[in-house]
């Protein structure tokens, strides 16, 4: 049993910063978490009491879009092509323990191949290797040729894509991926154009939803996005609305945003590193997309893309602070990186705040994160699952919103 005591306790985003109090933790497992007065005392064994002094421990971090398999360098695509398996898997764990130490204790991997992804999840899991807890999509499906056709996951008609659909279930992935439209990293599918037909992506969320299993739909365009929404995917990935023009936000619809609302989908729209070039490019499209999605009544949740072209995985902080940029409320960027995000991948039972019976996923920062996020940028201590990690300081440092210029949302 340990116990963490500290100055200031948030248990959830929308809670209460709690003075002198503790998280109490068995295992994995949390036990009681409030003002120190209120945790039971009578315990068999001593607990071990880790004094984190005047720090704020509050629930691990949420990346609901991260790519193990991609390096977050200047070529990541070229890199994946050209290794081996055994190279990816070793990169994937590297990827893995960076995300840890940037204070993420759950991330969803949304494109990987070979199925390493839950091979990586499996160890990490068990105890065997460093990461957080994963929720695994496998390889994405998407037509021959189309966007990310490298991973393996090519299918091209409704009968392809229910087959594809049951293999992933059987070799243990978590979720379903499916690239509604082509986007920026896949030359010959253009973001803004559609890949299936209704019927196609109708047949590979059917078959998800029989199989238990929840659909992530990657849509840049309109058109791909209004044909997920129709399908009843479960969360959209970027939700750009690019128009042919290639301009984010340059084809935005709110009756498409009032459609997501009315259906309770969630929307992931990766800001990372990358959104202040982004901003300079596009001028206030990204404001009035994500501003749009929010005040339209969407469930914003926090990802990053983190391996993407010149997009490392210790810089998650930076997509909540892209947020914070386009006028996301503090508290809402902290609901959309904890629970909001846990809900949107099935973990909420797990993980998303810090409740008795939850896992110990927290973090311990100096300084109280709803009214300066970048305190988030420099996690002094990580517990996932119950397991102490001290963040190692990788590549990306406080401010890394400046990041070198990259082509944006892929
Ligand atoms: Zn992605």
């Amino acid at each position: 049993m340990r116990l963490y005591q500290t100055g200031a306790l948030l248990t959830g985003a929308h809670s209460e910063l709690i003075p002198r109090a503790g998280v109490l933790v068995d295992g994995p497992r949390i036990i009681a978490a409030g003002p120190v007065d209120s945790l039971p005392a009578d315990h068999v064994i001593p607990p071990d009491v880790v004094d984190l002094g005047d720090l704020t421990v509050m629930p691990g971090l949420v990346d609901a879009h991260v790519h193990l398999g991609f390096d977050g360098g200047p070529g990541p695509v070229a890199r994946m092509k050209a290794e081996t398996d055994s190279e990816q898997l070793i990169l994937m764990l590297r990827s893995a323990r960076e995300l840890l130490s940037a204070g993420v204790t759950t991330a969803r991997d949304l494109g990987a191949r070979s199925f390493l992804d839950v091979a990586v999840r499996t160890a990490i899991a068990s105890g065997m290797a460093d990461g957080p807890r994963l929720v695994t999509a496998a390889r994405p499906l998407t037509p021959t040729g189309g966007h990310c056709w490298f991973m393996g996951g090519e299918c091209d008609s409704p009968d392809e894509l229910r087959r594809m659909v049951r293999l992933h279930h059987k070799m243990g992935a978590d979720f379903v991926k499916v690239m509604s439209t082509g986007g920026f990293m896949t030359e010959g599918a253009p973001p803004w154009s559609a890949q299936f037909s209704p019927a196609e992506l109708d047949a590979v969320v059917t078959e998800a939803h029989r199989l238990g299993q929840r659909v992530a739909a990657h849509a840049h365009g309109r058109p791909g996005i209004a044909q997920a929404v129709a399908a009843r995917v479960d969360t959209i990935e970027h939700c750009s609305f690019a128009g042919p023009d290639r301009k984010y936000g340059s084809d935005f619809d709110p009756a498409v945003v009032d459609e997501i609302a009315a259906a309770g989908i969630y929307v992931c729209p990766t800001m990372n590193v990358h959104a202040l070039t982004m901003r300079d490019r596009f001028g206030d499209a990204l404001d009035k997309v994500i501003m749009g999605l929010y005040s339209g009544g969407a469930q914003i949740i926090a990802g990053t893309d983190a391996g993407i072209d010149n997009c490392p995985h210790g810089a998650y902080v930076s997509g909540l602070e892209a947020l914070a940029m386009v006028g996301l409320p503090a508290v809402e960027i902290l609901d959309a990186a904890t629970l909001r995000a846990a809900r949107a991948l099935g973990v909420d039972d797990r993980t998303g705040t810090l409740e008795p019976g939850k896992d110990a996923d927290l973090i311990a920062v100096r300084g109280d994160p709803r009214s300066d996020l970048s305190v988030l940028h420099h996690v002094e201590l990580v517990v996932a699952r119950g397991a102490e990690h001290r963040p190692a300081r990788h590549r990306v440092q406080a401010g890394a919103l400046a990041a070198p210029a990259g082509p944006g949302p892929r």
